[in-house]
Formats: structure tokens, sequence, C-alpha cells
């Protein structure tokens, strides 16, 4: 299944009902991306969100994190959030990983980017969500406690037996499987 980011982002229109700049109730939302006041000119652009997230393995298994909290609450993602004014895609994958599971990454290598449609508190956001993949061993899973209020649970589910029917996010799902077939293409390679 692939969301229609365009589509989605299109719902953002309704949310500036007047104009923040003149009171006017002639702004609009164009092309999905921003907003427009024919009457004093005022322009906000609704540009795409950067996020960042990291696809950890041990042994053949993937590390994934129940959400608490909406959106998509009780289904399951990776370490990842938003990145924050001046930072990296990388430092962004890196804090988000160690807030949410108290395990920060010795390295990590990039594997893809796709795009997603978040929304929250009523208002959707297109983002482009960067993917990075490390690795964890008996130390992380030692060290890990899920960050309060934001991630129920964590687990590491096998590749082969992934949930995919869980999975919070169209762009998680898609790195998953890029991630998936790529180890395909390596373990053919390598025998
Ligand atoms: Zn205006």
């Amino acid at each position: 299944m692939e969301i229609d980011v365009l589509g989605g982002i299109e719902a953002a229109g309704p949310v500036f009902r007047f104009c923040p700049s003149c009171g006017s109730r002639r702004i609009g939302f164009v092309a999905g991306r921003k907003w427009s006041c024919p009457d004093c000119g005022f322009l906000y652009f609704h540009n795409v969100a950067a996020a960042a997230g990291v696809v950890a393995e041990r042994e053949g298994a993937i590390l994934l994190l129940r959400r608490a909290k909406e959106p998509r609450k009780g289904f399951l993602a990776l370490p990842g959030g938003f990145v924050e004014p001046g930072e990296s895609a990388e430092d962004c994958a890196l804090r988000e990983c160690l807030e949410e599971t108290g395990w920060k990454p010795d390295r990590l290598e990039f594997l893809a980017s796709f795009p997603n449609l978040y929304e929250y508190e009523g208002v959707p956001y297109a983002t482009c969500d960067s993917f990075f993949s490390a690795r964890f061993d008996a130390g992380a899973v030692a060290a890990f406690a899920p960050e309060p209020g934001e991630v129920e649970e964590i687990l590491a589910a096998p590749l082969g037996k992934l949930p995919w029917n869980e999975i919070a996010f169209d762009s998680t799902r898609r790195v998953l499987e890029v991630y998936l077939s790529a180890g395909e293409t390596s373990a053919v390679q390598g025998d």
C-alpha cells in the first residue's frame, strides 16, 4: 500500500481559515504546498519536513518500537523522528534512537529515503524520511529503555517474519522492503 502524499496534504487546506496577516477569508492552499492570500500577498510554504530513522539489526532481527501515541498509536515504527533546526539527518537519527530506546548506534550507513505523510493534531505534513542502517549488540539490548509516553514496547522482529500489517508508516514498510532485498542480493553474491 502506498500513501498518496499529495492527496493527503491537500487536506492541509482548511487549516488556516483566515489570512494570518490581514484576516481575509480568501486565503487559499495552492498546489498542496503553500497558503497564499490574494488580498495582501501573504505567502506561507507548508514545506516538506525532514525526518530520519534507523534500521537496526542484530542476528537477523530488526529493532521495532510500538508507538505509545498518535498518529498510529499501537503500531510499529523504527527509531526515528523529525530533524530539528540546525541538525543533520544523521545526528537526528542518533538522537532519536537514543531518546526512544536508551541506546545510541556507534555507526550509521545511509540506506534510502522515502516520502511519507504524517498527520499530527489534525495537520497533515508531507515528510521526506531518510533511513540509516546500524547494528545493535547485547550491550544495546541491556541498555534498552522505552521512552515514556512515546514508546510502549521495544522488540526485535526476525527479518523473515516482519509484522507487515502492524507497520505504522508507508516509508517504514518501503525501507524494510529495500533492506530485505539488499540482504538477499548480498547473500546471493556471497555464495
Ligand atoms: Zn492576507
